[in-house]
C-alpha cells in the first residue's frame, strides 16, 4: 500500500522570498529521479479562489484545465513539473471554511461543537490526503503561504502539525525558507531574522528539517554553520540559495547541495541517480544569445510584471529553445492615446503581444498598437482581450466602423462586434457565465494556425466571458481576416489575417500551457517571425526528449 509522504515548504522572516520556485524546484529535483511528485499550495487567505483577486494585489489569476482560477504558483508547478493540476491542488482558508460550514449545516456534525481544532485542521489534513489519493503521486509537497506568524496560516501549520504526528517518523519534512539579508558597510550576512522565524515554527510545534536560505550572495561556511547551530538542523541541511539569473537554474543549485539526496534519505525513498538532460540543454540553449529581439507588451498591469507572469515565462521558454535573448518591453495601453512616442516606440518593436484583460481602462491604447501592428506588419499576438481587441480594430479601421466595440465597454455601440451571445443574456443574471478552463478547439484544414500547431484537434485554457460576434465574420473574412478557430459549438477561438508576416488573435490563453521543455507554438513562431523579419535565421534547438 502507497503511504503518504509529504515535504512542507513554509516561509519566513518576510513574503516574496520564491518560496514557490523553492517548491517547484524541490518536486523537480524528486521527479529527475523518477519519483511521482504533486503539489498542494495552501493559502491562508478568505477567498475561496483567486477568481475575484485584482492582478494588481495578487499577480495573475492562473487558470487550470478543470476551469480553477488559481494563485499564480500553480503555474510554477506545474511548468517545473511539467505536469497539469487540478482544483484540489489549490486549498484556500475560504474553501476550507466553506465546505465546513456546509457540512454543519447539514448535520455532519451531529450536534458536536464545530471548532477551527479538530474541524477546521481536519479539513485541511483531508484536502492533503485527497491530493495524495487522486494524483496518484507518492510525494504530496505542500507550500504554505504567508509567513510563518501570520495569525491567518495558524490553522494551516497546525494541521500540518498533527499530520506528522498521525504519519510518524520518516514521513514528512519540514523546509522552512528564510532572507539572510546582507547589512552595513562590509556586506555583512544575518541570521537573527532567520533564528526568530525558527523559533516562531518550533513554538507551534514544527521543527524544520532543512533551511533554504535566500540572499543576495550564497552563504559563507560560517554563517552556514551558525545557523545550523542556532536552528538545530545539521550544517549540510542549510542551503544557500542566492539570487539566480533565471529561476530555472534553482533545481540545480538545489541539487548541488545535496538536496535530492537529503530528502530521499529522510522520506525512506529509494536515491535514483537524478536525469537533468533536457533541463540542462534547456538552460544552455538559454545562454546562447545568439541575437536579440524586443517584444512590446500593451496591458493595463504593467507595473506588476507577476500579472503577466506566464506570458514572461512562455518567453523564457522559447529563450530556451532558439537561444535569442527576448526583451519585454512594457507599455501602459493608457498611456499609449496621450503620449505619441510611446506609440512610436511600439511600432519599432520586433513583435506586439497584447495580453488578456477586463474593462474599459486601456482598451483604446490597446487598438492603437493593434493597428500599428497590423499596418506595418509587425508579427502580433492577441490574447482574449488582445483578441477581441484585433476585432474592434479591424472593424473600426478596415470595414470603416468607426464606433465598432465590445459591449464589456459600449453596451449601445451600434457594432458589436464583440459582445454577449444570445444563451448568455439569459445566464447573465445569475452570474457565473465565466468560460473557464480548458476546451476543445477545431482548427480550418489549411489555415496557418493549423500548421503552427502541427494539428487541426487542439485543447487550450480560457477564461473569459464575451464573445466575437458572428454576424461581423462574412465582412471580416472578405477583406483577409479569418475564423480559422471554432469551440465545437462554433464560437470563434482564432484570428488569422492574410498578408501579413504574422498576426494572430486568440480567445484562448496559451500562455498557460508553455512549459520550459514544451514551449508553446504560438510563441515560438512569434518570436520565429520577429528575427525572420530582422533576416536572422532561427536555429531552432531540436526537442529535448520529455522526461
Ligand atoms: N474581458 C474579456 C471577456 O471577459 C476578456 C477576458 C480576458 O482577457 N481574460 O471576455
Amino acid at each position: 500500500m502507497r503511504t503518504l509522504k509529504v515535504i512542507v515548504v513554509s516561509g519566513g522572516v518576510i513574503s516574496g522570498l520564491g518560496k514557490g520556485i523553492t517548491t517547484s524546484s524541490l518536486g523537480r529535483l524528486l521527479k529527475a529521479r523518477g519519483i511521482a511528485v504533486t503539489i498542494l499550495k495552501v493559502d491562508p487567505y478568505l477567498n475561496v479562489d483567486a477568481g475575484t483577486m485584482n492582478p494588481y494585489q495578487h499577480g495573475e489569476v492562473f487558470v487550470l484545465d478543470d476551469g480553477t482560477e488559481a494563485d499564480l504558483d500553480l503555474g510554477n508547478y506545474e511548468r517545473f513539473l511539467d505536469q497539469s493540476l487540478v482544483g484540489t491542488h489549490n486549498l484556500t482558508t475560504g474553501k476550507v471554511y466553506r465546505t465546513v460550514i456546509e457540512k454543519e449545516r447539514r448535520g455532519d456534525y451531529l450536534g458536536n461543537t464545530v471548532q477551527i481544532i479538530p474541524h477546521i485542521t481536519g479539513e485541511i489534513k483531508r484536502g492533503i490526503r485527497e491530493v495524495f489519493q487522486t494524483s496518484g503521486a507518492d510525494v504530496v509537497l505542500v507550500e504554505v503561504g504567508g509567513t510563518v506568524g501570520d495569525i491567518e496560516s495558524m490553522p494551516f501549520l497546525e494541521a500540518l502539525r498533527e499530520l506528522s504526528y498521525e504519519l510518524g517518523e520518516g514521513h514528512m519534512a519540514f523546509v522552512h525558507t528564510t532572507l539572510v539579508p546582507v547589512v552595513g558597510p562590509v556586506g555583512e550576512a544575518k541570521t537573527k531574522p532567520t533564528q526568530h522565524s525558527v523559533r516562531e515554527l518550533r513554538a507551534i510545534g514544527i521543527r524544520p528539517t532543512m533551511i533554504i536560505a535566500r540572499g543576495p550572495a550564497p552563504l559563507a561556511p560560517e554563517i552556514k554553520a551558525k545557523i545550523s547551530l542556532f536552528c538545530d538542523v545539521t550544517p549540510e541541511a542549510v542551503i544557500s540559495v542566492p539570487d539566480q539569473s533565471t529561476i530555472y537554474e534553482v533545481p540545480l543549485v538545489l541539487e548541488a547541495q545535496g538536496v535530492g539526496q537529503q530528502l530521499t534519505k529522510l522520506l525512506g525513498l529509494p536515491d535514483r541517480e537524478p536525469d537533468y538532460t533536457a533541463w540542462k540543454e534547456f538552460l544552455a540553449t538559454y545562454r546562447r544569445d545568439s541575437s536579440e529581439i524586443r517584444v512590446a507588451v500593451v496591458g493595463k498591469y504593467t507595473d506588476l510584471r507577476d500579472a503577466y507572469l506566464s506570458h514572461i515565462e512562455a518567453f523564457h521558454h522559447v529563450q530556451g529553445r532558439l537561444g535569442v535573448t527576448i526583451h519585454l518591453d512594457w507599455y501602459d495601453a493608457e498611456d499609449l492615446p496621450r503620449d505619441p512616442a510611446a506609440l512610436a516606440r511600439v511600432s519599432r518593436a520586433d513583435a506586439i503581444l497584447v495580453p488578456g484583460g477586463f474593462g474599459a481602462r486601456g482598451v483604446e491604447g490597446k487598438v492603437l498598437a493593434i493597428s500599428a501592428a497590423r499596418e506595418t506588419g509587425i508579427p502580433f499576438l492577441g490574447v482574449c482581450y488582445g483578441f477581441q481587441m484585433a476585432a474592434v480594430e479591424f472593424a473600426r479601421n478596415v470595414l470603416a466602423l468607426p464606433q465598432a466595440n465590445t459591449t464589456e465597454v459600449e453596451p449601445a455601440t451600434p457594432d458589436p462586434v464583440v459582445c454577449l451571445l444570445e444563451d448568455q443574456k439569459t445566464l447573465a443574471t445569475l452570474g457565473g457565465t465565466m468560460r473557464l478552463g480548458a476546451l476543445k478547439v477545431s482548427l480550418t484544414e489549411d489555415s496557418r494556425i493549423a500548421q503552427i500547431y502541427g494539428r487541426t484537434e487542439v485543447s487550450e485554457r480560457h477564461r473569459h466571458r464575451y464573445e466575437v460576434n458572428p454576424a461581423y465574420l462574412n465582412r471580416f473574412r472578405e477583406h483577409g481576416l479569418r475564423a480559422t478557430g471554432r469551440s465545437p459549438d462554433g464560437r470563434v477561438e482564432v484570428f488569422e489575417l492574410a498578408d501579413h508576416p504574422f498576426f494572430f488573435g486568440v480567445q484562448y490563453h496559451p500562455e498557460f500551457l508553455s512549459r520550459p521543455e514544451a514551449p508553446h507554438p504560438l510563441y515560438l513562431e512569434l518570436v520565429k517571425a520577429a528575427l525572420a523579419r530582422k533576416g536572422v535565421p532561427a536555429d531552432v534547438a531540436p526537442a529535448p526528449a520529455r522526461a
